[in-house]
């Protein structure tokens, strides 16, 4: 059988913002043998709220597991090949459970979630010169609704079981890597309460320079620091699966979704980077063992720490909130499509937006901007306009936003770019890959292996003290193989197009004020 030559196997839970995914790698040639897929439901109560169900959640890890297991042992795959399992998350999105009953206390707040806004609002205006980075020295952060300290603080203000169970000791917070971790490793019976530097450094509440809990930043926002899970590194036993067909195997990889892709695209040195297109879209830039402040409006973010003892890696990062959401707004909201299939065939008849530009700013604008009162807007309409220029400059929005962070990057490092590393579920719109080429002027470079987020928290997990079956030498690392889109458009008409956008933005800004 083919158990033989297969050896050791790495699993990794992907819990992203729009589905659930578990995969199963070959940890010899980072092979990805099966996996399973599950779509989470959103919820939006209120204009600009954001909810998931942390139980759906929890049950979708469950349901991926089990069908994956299936699938292996229809392979003829022994799944006692499984050595290990790492976990990787949508960042900031926040829960509060109680450690009594197991039981969340309110829905998880989703990191696109606006009901902070004007606490946030109101935060800033009593810093010193109205600074939205007046925690940045410590955090790395711009205060905003998108990270997670505010939201914490919505849910002790203005959810009475969370506040009780606060004040009587039974509140546990996390962001999803906790929930599921505590769950799969005992939940109320022996859960581990954990999470790890890199969706720490995401809440807000984290000093990125001492890798701990700040007590001042707590402090500020009215945070009791027993409720926060203790910190470890992105790759260490946190704990044992204490159910199901992989009882009693370890969980030994922790990542924020867009660390585990820089890990998976093996952007390990200084100066490497990829952007990764889901429901949002982040470009992450490796900057060393070197926390650097962006003067462009990036965050500074700890990119991955591979072991108890390894050093702290950060990265700069350029966040877009919405670029799949976008297509999923188009689907749900307007229905000119059905699928995301859809959207590129529709697009692609046309071949241009007919000067017609589409700022998604749905959740504010978050890099280079920061600007929570900013709206959608579809702008440059005439009679001629079509839904299919409508499809066309949603895609290229999202080209266009890519542009803005690039640019800020390469003024930050001072060092440009030459090519772009991508992944994540956007990708497999190929009309998508080539504007985004022809829009940055530079090669835009997807690897054949899409599931890269999942590959990093597998190589996180195998790779950990005590599993070690993964190597992360450079020479030991199998080779990617990509597909590369060319920029097939002249730079002036790719300018003329970006200063368009330049405009359409500023009218997106300051809706509200
Ligand atoms: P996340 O990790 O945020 O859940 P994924 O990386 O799984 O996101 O990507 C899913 C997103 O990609 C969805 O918003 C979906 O609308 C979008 N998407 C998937 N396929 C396509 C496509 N062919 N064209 C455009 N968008 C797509």
């Amino acid at each position: 059988s083919n158990r033989i030559m297969l050896g050791p196997l790495v699993a990794a839970i992907d819990q992203g913002t729009s589905s659930t995914r578990f995969l199963v790698f070959n940890s010899k040639t980072a092979e990805l043998l099966s996996h399973h897929q599950v779509e989470i439901k959103q919820s939006f109560p209120k204009e600009g709220w954001v909810e998931e169900d942390p139980k759906e959640i929890l049950q979708s890890v469950y349901e991926c597991m089990d069908r994956t297991c299936e699938k292996l042992t229809q392979l003829n795959i022994d799944i006692s090949n499984i050595k290990a399992i790492g976990v990787t998350n949508q960042r900031e999105t926040t829960i509060v459970w109680d450690k009594e009953t197991g039981e969340p206390l309110y829905n998880a707040i989703v990191w696109l979630d606006l009901r902070t806004q004007s606490t946030v609002e109101r935060l800033i205006s009593k810093t010193p010169g109205r600074n939205k980075n007046h925690l940045k020295h410590k955090t790395g952060l711009p205060i905003s609704t998108y990270f997670s300290a505010v939201k914490l603080k919505w849910l002790m203000d203005n959810v009475e079981e969370v506040h009780r169970a606060v004040v009587s000791k039974r509140a546990m917070f996390g962001t999803v890597d906790s929930w599921i971790i505590w769950c799969l490793t005992g939940g109320r019976s022996g859960g581990v309460h954990c999470t790890d530097v890199t969706n720490a450094s995401r809440t807000m509440l984290f000093n990125i320079h001492t890798l701990d809990w700040d007590p001042e930043l707590c402090k500020y926002f009215d945070i009791p620091m027993e409720i926060l899970p203790k910190v470890r590194s992105s790759s260490e036993i946190y704990g044992l699966m204490k159910s199901g067909a992989l009882n009693g195997i370890p969980i030994s990889g922790c990542l924020g979704d867009q660390s585990a892709a820089l890990v998976g695209q093996m952007c390990f040195q200084d100066g490497q980077a990829k952007n990764t297109y889901g429901t949002g879209c982040f470009l992450l830039r490796n900057t060393g063992a070197k926390p650097v402040m962006s003067d462009h409006g990036l965050l500074t973010t700890v990119a991955y720490k591979l072991g108890r003892d390894k050093p702290a890696c950060y990265a700069l990062e350029g966040s877009v909130a919405i670029a799949g959401a976008v297509v999923r707004w188009l689907q749900d909201n307007l229905g000119i499509i059905r699928t995301p299939e859809e959207l590129e065939k529709m697009a692609a008849s046309v071949g241009t937006s007919y000067g017609c530009y589409f700022v998604p700013a749905f959740s504010g604008l978050y890099a280079p901007y920061w600007e929570p009162s900013a709206r959608g807007i579809i702008c440059g309409l005439t009679q001629f306009t079509n839904r299919k220029h409508v499809a066309f400059a949603a895609l290229e929005a999202v080209c266009f936003q890519t542009r803005e962070i690039l640019d800020a990057m390469n003024q930050d490092s001072g060092i440009p770019l030459s090519q772009l590393q991508v992944d994540g579920g956007m990708t497999s719109n190929r009309l998508l890959m080539q504007l985004q080429a022809d829009i940055l002027c530079i090669p835009v470079v997807k690897p054949s292996m899409p599931e890269t987020t999942a590959l990093g928290a597998a190589m996180a997990a195998g790779s950990a003290e005590g599993v070690s079956v993964w190597s992360l030498r450079p020479e030991d690392l199998s080779e990617v193989t990509s597909e590369k889109f060319e920029p097939q458009i002249n730079p002036e008409e790719s300018e003329f197009r970006y200063a368009r956008w330049k405009k359409a933005v500023e009218k997106s800004k300051n809706w509200e004020t």
